[in-house]
C-alpha cells in the first residue's frame, strides 16, 4: 500500500510495518501524512501526529456483528485500531470490556433521573485505564523493532509499562516523579522491570524522557507517550466504542472525562466521530465535561477564562495521576469542550475526597483520586445547572482507590476497636435494634 502526502506524491511504495488499518500518521495542525513509524511531532509544523486510517468500509450491522463476536477485551474493536490482524493471539496484557455500572444509588443522591453509569477501569490489569493506551502502544512498539519500553509517568503509566513488557518479553525502564504515592511506585517496580524515580515534578520527567529519546541513551527505547505517542493515544478510544457498544450502540447524552495531559479526552471524542461516520451509532449532540483538581488546572482556568491557550502551573494536588501542569492536549480539549457545549471544570482536594467515599458509599466502587476529580466535577456541574440531569451521562472512573489510600485513610479506620466480647460490642453502642 502506498502512503501519499497531501501532495500526492508517494513517499514509499511498501509499509514497513504492519499495523491494520492504520494508513500513515496525519498532522493535526497542517494534515501532512507521514508513513507509519515512531514519530510524534509534524517535521513541518511541530503540530501533534495522529493516527489516520483506512476504516472498514461494508455495511454497519457486518461490522457490529464482527465486534461482538469479538473477545471480551479492546481487540474486538481490531478493526479500528492500529494493530496487527491477529493482535488477540500475542502476548499483551488484554486490557477493557471493564464494567459500565448503572448507578442509580448515586443517581438518587445527584438527583439525575436521565440515567447515570460510571464507567470503571479500575478493573484493567493493573487498575487503571493506563492499560487500554499501553497496549496499543507494545503492539506499535513490536512493530518497529524497540526492544525496550518506557515512559514518562505520573504513576499508572509506569505500572501498566511494567506489567505490559513483562507479558510481551521486552525490557522496561520507567521513569516518576519522586514523590508519588506508595501503592504507585510499589505497582511500578513489582513487575521487574527498572524504575527511577527523578527529583522534579512530572513536567521534569517528561523534559528528560524527551532529551533522552534525542541521545543515544536512548536509542532502540520505546517510550509510549512520547515516540509512540500517536499509537497510545488511540487506546482511548476503546473508551469510547465500549460505553456506546454497552448503551445499545449509543451515544451519551454527557460523559466526564479527567484530564492529566488532555489525550483521554481528546481520542475519546475521536472514537464517538468515527463510530458515527462508520454509521455504528445514530449521530446526535454529546456534550463533553472535562475535569480537574484545583490544584492542578491549567486547562480548567483557561476554559473560564475563555482562553485558547493553555498557561502551565506548578501542580499541588492529591490527584497526583492528572498532575501535569502543562498538558499537551489542552488546547484540543478546549476546543472539543466548547464545541461540543460541555465545560471544563475543578474541584479541591477536599471534594476530592468526599466524592471518592461518595462513589464507595453509594455503589460499591473505590475509585482513585482522579475518580474523585471526575466525580465531584459531575457534582458541582449538576449543581451548578451545567450537566443536565434528565439526560443519560456517563462518568469515569479511570482508577483504582487501593492505589491511593492515603487520600481516605485518615477518616477510613474501624469504627470501634473491642475486645472479643458481646459486653465490650453492647458497650460500643453499634447495635442497630
Ligand atoms: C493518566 C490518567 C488519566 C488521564 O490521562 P490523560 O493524560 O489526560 O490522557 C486519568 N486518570 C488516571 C487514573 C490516569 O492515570
Amino acid at each position: 500500500m502506498a502512503v501519499q502526502t497531501v501532495a500526492g506524491n508517494t513517499t514509499s511504495s511498501a509499509p514497513a510495518v504492519d499495523l491494520g488499518p492504520a494508513a500513515a500518521l496525519s498532522c493535526r495542525e497542517c494534515g501532512e501524512r507521514f508513513e507509519l513509524g515512531p514519530l510524534f511531532a509534524c517535521a513541518s509544523c511541530f503540530g501533534p501526529l495522529e493516527v489516520a486510517y483506512d476504516l472498514p468500509t461494508g455495511s454497519p450491522e457486518e461490522l457490529r456483528k464482527r465486534i461482538e463476536a469479538g473477545p471480551d477485551n479492546i481487540w474486538r474493536y481490531a478493526p479500528l485500531l492500529p494493530v496487527p490482524a491477529d493482535v488477540a493471539e500475542k502476548p499483551n496484557i488484554n486490557p477493557g470490556f471493564t464494567k459500565l455500572v448503572k448507578a442509580d444509588n448515586l443517581a438518587r443522591e445527584l438527583g439525575v433521573t436521565g440515567g447515570l453509569y460510571v464507567k470503571d477501569d479500575s478493573g484493567n490489569p493493573t487498575h487503571s485505564f493506563k492499560d487500554r493506551v499501553v497496549a496499543i502502544a507494545v503492539e506499535a512498539a513490536r512493530a518497529f523493532g524497540f526492544t525496550t519500553l518506557s515512559c514518562s509517568s505520573t504513576g499508572n503509566l509506569a505500572g501498566a509499562v511494567g506489567a505490559a513488557a513483562a507479558r510481551a518479553g521486552l525490557r522496561s525502564c520507567v521513569f516518576i516523579p519522586h514523590d508519588l504515592e506508595q501503592g504507585k511506585v510499589v505497582m511500578a517496580a513489582v513487575y521487574g522491570g527498572e524504575l527511577v524515580a527523578i527529583e522534579g515534578s512530572y513536567d521534569d520527567v517528561n523534559r528528560f524522557c524527551s532529551e533522552l529519546i534525542g541521545d543515544p541513551l536512548g536509542e532502540g527505547w520505546g517510550f509510549v507517550n512520547v515516540n509512540l505517542r500517536p499509537y497510545y493515544g488511540e487506546g482511548s478510544k476503546t473508551l469510547a466504542y465500549e460505553i456506546c457498544e454497552q448503551l445499545g450502540w449509543r451515544l451519551p447524552d454527557q460523559i466526564v472525562i479527567p484530564i492529566a495531559s488532555g489525550s483521554q479526552l481528546t481520542k475519546i471524542d475521536k472514537g464517538f466521530q468515527e463510530l458515527i461516520k462508520l454509521g455504528l451509532v445514530e449521530d446526535r449532540p454529546y456534550k463533553i465535561f472535562g475535569a480537574q483538581a484545583e490544584g492542578c488546572s491549567p486547562v480548567s482556568a483557561a476554559f473560564k477564562a475563555g482562553h485558547d491557550v493553555v498557561r502551565p502551573q506548578k501542580p499541588n494536588t492529591i490527584a497526583k495521576s492528572l498532575a501535569i501542569g502543562n498538558p499537551a492536549d489542552g488546547p484540543y480539549v478546549l476546543d472539543i469542550a466548547r464545541r461540543t457545549g460541555g465545560a471544563v471544570e475543578d474541584v479541591t482536594d477536599e471534594q476530592v475526597v468526599d466524592a471518592i467515599k461518595l462513589l464507595a458509599r453509594t455503589e460499591g466502587i473505590f475509585g482513585e483520586t482522579a475518580g474523585g476529580v471526575t466525580l465531584g466535577v459531575t457534582k458541582k456541574l449538576i449543581e451548578a445547572g451545567v450537566i443536565d440531569p434528565a439526560l443519560t451521562t456517563v462518568v469515569l472512573n479511570t482508577g483504582d482507590g487501593l492505589k491511593t489510600l492515603d487520600a481516605v485513610s485518615a477518616t477510613s479506620q474501624a469504627t470501634a476497636t473491642i475486645k472479643p466480647s458481646l459486653d465490650a460490642f453492647r458497650a460500643a453502642g453499634l447495635v442497630a435494634n
